[in-house]
C-alpha cells in the first residue's frame, strides 16, 4: 500500500498536491481528445481514449487509488463495468468463487449468469455463518467475492476471518465498498486484494454521471486495463473530469451524509409509524459494535419498515415533496425506492423476508439537504 502523505479532504480535492507553474488553471483542464500526437518512429505506448491513459483518466485513477491506500486504480463506465472485469482479472474457466449471497442484484446476475458461461462456478455464503467461508474452499477456488455494507438493510461483513481463509489458501478477496466509499471504510486496510466501487454513486455524487472502479495491487490494476482495453470499457475524458469534479467536495459531503443518515434513523426509530429501522449508527443494528470498530462514518442508506406493508409504503412514497421516488443513491439529493420493484424484483416476497427485505421495506438514500427538512418531509408523509 503507498502511504498517504495528506488528511482525505486534502487528497480528495488535489490528489499529491503540487505547486503550480504561473499562469496556469487551478481547475483542472478537460483534455476532450481521443487520441494524442507520438513521435515517429517512438514504440512506446500510445496516448488513446480506449486504452484509459490520457490526462483526465490518469489523474482521476490516481487520485482515487490515494484514497483506497491502493498501488493503483483505474476506472471503468459503470459498477457493474468493474465488477466484471475485475472478476475476470482473477478468475479463469474451470475456476471456482466463493461469493457472500448478501450483494447486489445485478451482481447477482452477473456471477450466475455470465460467469458460469465462461465455465466458472459459484458457491455463495451466509456472511452471518462465517465458517462457511472455509468450509467452501475446494482445489479450483481462486477468489471471494463481499459487498460490505450490504444493499439495503446496511448489514456489514466482517473481513477478518474471509481475508484469514483467503490468504490461507491463497485466495483473492474482492470487496464492493460501494455503499461506504473510501471516506467511511478501506478495504484494503482490512486484508482485502481487490476494491470495486460503483462511481455512480458517492464517489461523484451527483446523480449525473455512470462509472465504476477497480483499485489494489499495481499487478492486478494492470489485468482489469488490459481487459478494458481489449473488452472496451473505458471512460470518456469528460466522464472523468465530472467524477474528478465531484470528488473533490466526497469528505465534506460524506460528512453531510453521515449525520443525515444518522440523525434520520435515530428520528425513524421513534416513529410509530415505521417498524422497524437498519442502520450501523444504531444500537438495534446487528453489527453496530463491529460498525463503531471499522467504520469511520456510517452513510446516508437507511432502510425503513413501514407499518402497514406495501399500502402504507406506497401511500407515504406518493406523499414525499422532497424525497424524490427514484432508483440509484448516494447523490446530494435524498432519493427513496422500494427494493421489491427494483434491486430484489426477481426474488418472491417470501425469498425477500427472508433476507430481511419484507413488503414495506423502502430504501432511503439520505442527501445533503438540511436535515430538518428531509424528516420534515417523512414526517408529513407518514401523516403526522
Ligand atoms: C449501483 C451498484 C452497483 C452497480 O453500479 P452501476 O454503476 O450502476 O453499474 C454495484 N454494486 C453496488 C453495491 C451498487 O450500489
Amino acid at each position: 500500500m503507498s502511504p498517504r502523505r495528506f488528511g482525505f479532504s486534502t487528497t480528495a480535492i488535489h490528489g499529491i498536491p503540487r505547486r503550480r507553474p504561473d499562469w496556469t488553471p487551478v481547475a483542472p483542464a478537460l483534455v476532450q481528445s481521443s487520441t494524442f500526437t507520438n513521435p515517429v518512429g517512438s514504440e512506446e505506448e500510445v496516448l488513446y481514449g480506449r486504452y484509459g491513459n490520457t490526462p483526465n483518466q490518469v489523474s482521476l485513477a490516481h487520485k482515487y487509488a490515494l484514497l483506497e491506500g491502493a498501488d493503483d486504480a483505474i476506472f471503468v463506465s459503470s459498477g457493474m463495468g468493474a465488477t466484471a472485469l475485475a472478476h475476470l482479472a482473477v478468475l479463469r474457466p474451470g475456476d471456482h468463487l466463493i461469493s457472500s449471497s448478501w450483494i447486489y442484484g445485478g451482481t447477482r446476475r452477473l456471477l450466475d449468469q455470465e460467469l458460469t458461461r465462461f465455465g466458472m462456478d459459484v458457491t455463495y455464503v451466509r456472511p452471518d455463518q462465517p465458517r462457511l467461508w472455509r468450509r467452501s474452499v475446494r482445489k479450483a477456488t481462486r477468489a471471494v467475492f463481499v459487498e460490505t455494507p450490504t444493499n439495503p438493510t446496511m448489514r456489514l461483513v466482517d473481513l477478518a476471518p474471509i481475508s484469514q481463509v483467503a490468504t490461507e489458501f491463497g485466495l483473492a478477496l474482492l470487496v464492493d465498498a460501494t455503499f461506504a466509499s473510501p471516506i467511511n471504510f478501506r478495504p484494503l486496510e482490512h486484508g482485502a486484494d481487490v476494491v470495486i466501487t460503483s462511481a455512480t454513486k458517492y464517489l461523484n455524487g451527483h446523480s449525473d454521471v455512470v462509472a465504476g472502479a477497480v483499485a489494489g495491487a499495481a499487478s492486478l490494476v494492470e489485468e482489469v486495463s488490459r481487459l478494458m482495453r481489449l473488452w472496451g470499457q473505458a471512460i470518456d475524458p469528460h466522464t472523468a473530469w465530472l467524477v474528478d469534479r465531484g470528488l473533490r467536495t466526497l469528505a465534506l459531503r460524506m460528512e453531510r451524509h453521515n449525520a443525515n443518515g444518522l440523525a434520520v434513523a435515530q428520528w425513524a426509530e421513534e416513529q410509530p409509524g415505521i417498524t422497524r429501522v437498519h442502520y450501523p449508527g444504531l444500537p438495534s443494528h446487528p453489527e453496530h459494535a463491529h460498525a463503531l470498530e471499522v467504520l469511520d462514518g456510517f452513510g446516508g442508506m437507511v432502510g425503513l419498515e413501514i407499518k402497514g406493508g406495501i399500502k402504507a409504503a406506497e401511500r407515504l412514497l406518493k406523499r414525499l415533496k422532497l424525497i424524490t421516488h427514484a432508483p440509484s443513491l448516494a447523490g446530494v439529493e435524498s432519493l427513496v425506492s422500494e427494493p421489491r420493484l427494483t434491486s430484489h424484483a426477481g426474488m418472491t416476497p417470501e425469498a425477500r423476508a427472508a433476507i430481511g427485505i419484507p413488503d414495506g421495506f423502502i430504501r432511503l438514500s439520505c442527501g445533503v439537504e438540511d436535515v430538518e427538512d428531509i424528516i420534515g418531509d417523512l414526517g408529513q408523509g407518514l401523516g403526522k
